[in-house]
């Protein structure tokens, strides 16, 4: 663990709602004083006689000035959030007001906190370890179903509880290794080496069944991209509108991705799909015409998670469609045939015609139906083999590569295993998936790293 930062011993004040008109703003000061910075300010009673984990009303007045008639949530240190003395204060939600009381306590002698300082000290106070903070802004910052469900699995310990996992077979295995160094002298042959063996393996397995979720909580975090290509008059445009009507995603702005082209939004089971270019499709642009040669349509698909095709089944042939599915195969292996317009045809002999290519179905997208199928083709597509959305799922970047560097060690202890090295060569290895542990949960980090970590909140977390 690293040293207290600077600052560290400061009470720091903050507002934990957004900013602007609301029905109450929330003000929360977290350190030492707090209690006794607002105890400056409060008229009702003294607060440093009551008890911890109790709501008091009462005016705010600061210089014989009424601030504001509030109420104030007290805990104390180490039962609050951070760890220290907390009060919150509930007051009207006037960005005015807020500013006044924000302001008092500031003469009073707080400082302001800086992005994520509260849930920081909460961390560096052992409240929380760093997996846990960074579920804090992954739940924050959640806009789906799926998003919110991991983040939370993540900050009630779930990740935590794996890598403890982790961490106790590694020590477990540590211990044998020891075991086996002690003896070393006497020309005592390791009793178990299965059960090394065997105890590396499982670790193994732990690490690569994080790593393999990383897939999806890359999806659940950042989305899924989706290119709609076709022939013009395929009926792009039309599907989009079906979709969008029922199902368009109200989002702000997704974590990580620059927004370089126009999308719009679709939250289908909790998943969010990006629908990429879609100003594309309305301008007629991008049409895959020609089929291919379209330098755009190519990205458009390479760029895409999934490419979904689409076709007039009255206009092409199987054939015609065959060849363009090889073309597209080039660029992206996830593809979506969707046949389209079967309302304008007879049904049965189109599925004849159409239904034995690889991954197709069928819609008319101005008639909305089978809209159903193709959502669920869609969802199905993502979550093939990765339907675990109830353990962990790793959906940080940081976790991801600290656990490459696991799992790369742990290959390397089972070769050095295979090769008969020698015991404390291989407690080096373990030594280095303990270290690359420690680094995501925290217990290994710098403070460059952490305000790295931190600055990504929001003031007030
Ligand atoms: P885009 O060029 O691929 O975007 O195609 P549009 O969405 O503009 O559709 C082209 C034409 O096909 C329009 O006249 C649509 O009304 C029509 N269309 C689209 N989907 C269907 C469908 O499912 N059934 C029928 N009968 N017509 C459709």
């Amino acid at each position: 663990m690293i040293g207290k930062l600077a600052g560290w011993d400061e009470t720091i004040v903050a507002l934990a709602t957004p900013p602007g008109i609301g029905a109450i703003g929330v003000i929360r000061l977290s350190g030492k004083k707090a209690i006794e910075i607002v105890n400056g300010l409060f008229q009702s009673k003294d607060l440093t006689k009551q008890t911890a984990n109790t709501l008091h009303v009462g005016l705010l007045k600061n210089n014989n000035t009424v601030l504001d008639e509030v109420v104030l949530s007290l805990f104390k240190a180490p039962a609050s959030y951070t760890g220290e003395d907390v009060i919150e204060i509930s007051c009207h939600g006037s960005p005015y007001v807020q500013q006044q009381v924000i302001a008092a306590c500031i003469e009073k002698g707080a400082r302001l906190a800086k992005a994520g300082e509260f849930t920081q000290r909460a961390f560096l106070n052992g409240k929380l370890d760093l997996t846990q903070a960074e579920a804090v802004a992954d739940l924050i910052a959640s806009n789906s179903e799926a998003s919110r469900k991991s983040a939370l699995h993540n900050i009630r310990g779930g990740f935590s509880s794996n890598l403890k996992e982790l961490r106790d077979q590694l020590l477990s295995f540590s211990a044998l290794i020891e075991l086996e160094l002690d003896f070393s002298q006497e020309d005592v042959e390791f009793a178990d080496r299965t059960r090394l063996y065997d105890l590396v393996k499982r670790s193994y397995s732990t690490t690569s069944s994080l790593l393999n979720s990383f897939q999806l909580g890359n999806v659940i975090k950042n989305g899924v991209q989706v290119a709609i290509v076709g022939k013009p008059n395929a009926g792009k445009s039309t599907l989009l509108n079906t979709l969008l009507n029922e199902n368009r995603a109200i989002v702000s702005d997704i974590a990580g991705t620059t927004r370089d082209t126009i999308e719009e939004i679709l939250n289908i089971d909790g998943i969010l799909f990006r629908l990429i270019d879609t100003a594309g499709i309305r301008e007629h642009t991008s049409d895959i015409i020609e089929s291919i040669g379209v330098e755009k349509s190519r990205e458009k698909i390479q760029q895409a998670d999934v490419a979904l095709y689409l076709f007039d089944v009255n206009t092409n042939t199987r054939t015609d469609i065959e060849s363009i599915l090889q073309e597209i195969k080039k660029e992206n292996s996830q593809i979506l045939l969707v046949a389209n317009k079967i309302d304008n045809t007879n049904e049965e002999s189109v599925r004849l015609t159409f239904g034995n290519l690889p991954n197709v179905l069928f819609i008319s997208a101005k008639e909305h139906r089978y809209i159903e199928v193709l959502k669920e083709r869609l969802v199905d597509m993502v979550l093939q083999g990765n339907v675990q959305t109830e353990g962990t799922i790793v959906t940080n970047a940081r976790h991801y590569e600290a656990l490459q560097k696991i799992s790369t060690s742990l290959a390397d202890i089972v070769s050095g295993m295979d090769n008969k090295l020698p015991g404390d060569l291989l407690a080096l290895d373990i030594r280095r998936c303990l270290h690359f542990l420690g680094e995501i949960t925290g217990e290994i980090t710098n403070e460059d790293q952490l305000d790295y970590i931190f600055s990504k909140f929001c003031i007030g977390k």
